[in-house]
């Protein structure tokens, strides 16, 4: 019941700037004793501090009180592959320290587990931050997951990753509590934090990656929150069948997204179209292509027009299936995906709903992708009256 009130009383203060104790009574509706207490405790503790007064209106002045968003902090890691990223945030999701490793790929995954713990462990050094002001590690984890029960079932380009307790491992490891996600859904928590706080509460944002990892993924905000699905697997969208007599895609079904617009897919299409061409070797991603076309090369042309229209294709059913108005294209090559898809996207829609679809180039910056899994935590944090405060 203490810690249920004290929740209560430290979401009171987290809303507002600053607040007296007689808003937070009003706001909590616990009585003045219980709250004077509470912030006693919380003043102790040095997570909330007087930050000044209110204005006069006779009497004595009412203090106001103020969270201090450096008492506790928060563990994000960005799970790709082979990069992995973290970083450490205050309460208010501010990043105090980011870093990253890239994997060998030739790794097996004990390796690839152990090297995030050791990367993990040097950034929670280098910070200086004792242990027990942490609160938690949040987990943007690609592939297939159990997100409740904190389990990677399959991550299709790490062939011996099946079944990974990964929740557990890590709780054993740091002795904190864990949470996990999909990875494009922590993409777009934190872009939804940090750059589209006053837009649309329902969009879906496509998380387009890069390189070997190709992962076209989605995550939708619907009613106020990101609807995760049973699991959290919900972002399938790179597996969506775009062409029924296409290519066996790993994940069992023909033809997908990631297959037809998937980076290395099309570097692959397009090389083959090059044939011998001695440039062909030099191309390694879609900007290079992307370059070949500016440069008036027909074929680098055809081949994005058809990356476009499969992209605008699949992000269109999305629009079209949960009427939205608003989409977000992320990922380090956004714009360039944006310029690709726009209008096969709006082709593909009906037109009184393409006039009021807006099309967002995502702003979050790479080593900005643990944040989400920060913001995961910190919300927990809020939100459960499980801590020992
Ligand atoms: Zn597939």
């Amino acid at each position: 019941m203490k810690k249920a009130n004290t929740h209560l009383v430290l979401n009171c203060i987290i809303a507002e700037e600053s607040i007296t104790i007689e808003d937070v009574v009003k706001k909590t509706k616990l009585s003045r004793p219980t709250v004077v207490n509470i912030i006693k405790e919380l003043t102790e503790k040095n997570i909330v501090f007087k930050s000044g007064f209110a204005e006069y209106t006779g009497g004595r002045l009412p203090t106001l009180l103020s969270l201090n968003a450096n008492s506790y902090f928060a563990i994000g890691i960005d799970f790709e592959y082979p990069p992995i990223r973290m970083a450490i945030s205050n309460l208010k999701g501010e990043v105090v320290l980011s870093q990253g490793i890239t994997v060998d790929r030739s790794f097996s995954r004990n390796r690839i587990i152990e090297e995030m713990f050791e990367a993990l462990e040097r950034m929670i050094g280098e910070s200086g931050i004792p242990m027990e002001q942490f609160i938690g590690i949040g987990i943007g984890l690609l592939g297939y997951l159990k997100a409740n029960q904190g389990i990677s079932l399959e991550i299709l380009r790490i062939p011996e990753w099946k079944d990974v307790d990964f929740k557990k491992l890590v709780k054993e490891r740091f002795g904190l509590p864990v949470y996990m996600q999909n990875d494009i859904h922590m993409m777009a928590l934190a872009e939804k934090r940090l750059f589209l706080t006053d837009r649309a509460d329902d969009f879906a944002y496509v998380g387009i990656r890069p390189g070997i990892r190709a992962g076209i993924g989605l995550a939708m905000h619907i009613n106020g929150s990101f609807y995760g699905g049973v699991h959290g697997n919900a972002h399938l969208l790179g597996h969506m069948t775009i062409d029924i007599n296409g290519e066996p895609c790993p994940c069992g079904s023909k033809g997908c997204l990631e297959l037809m617009a998937g980076e290395p897919h099309v570097v692959a299409r397009y090389k083959a179209l090059l044939g011998d061409d001695p440039d062909a070797e030099s191309i390694r991603g879609i900007r290079d292509i992307h370059a070949r076309s500016l440069g008036g090369e027909a074929a680098a042309s055809r081949i994005l027009d058809e990356v476009g229209s499969y992209l605008g294709i699949g992000i269109a059913n999305v629009v079209k299936l949960f009427g939205l108005t608003t989409v977000v294209i992320g990922g380090p090559d956004g714009e360039l995906y944006y310029g690709l898809l726009r209008d096969h996207l709006k082709k593909n829609i009906f037109k009184n709903m393409s006039g009021e679809l807006d099309i967002i180039v995502g702003r979050l910056e790479e080593e900005m992708y643990p944040l989400g899994s920060c913001f995961l935590v910190i919300d927990q944090y809020f939100k459960e009256p499980t801590l020992d405060l």
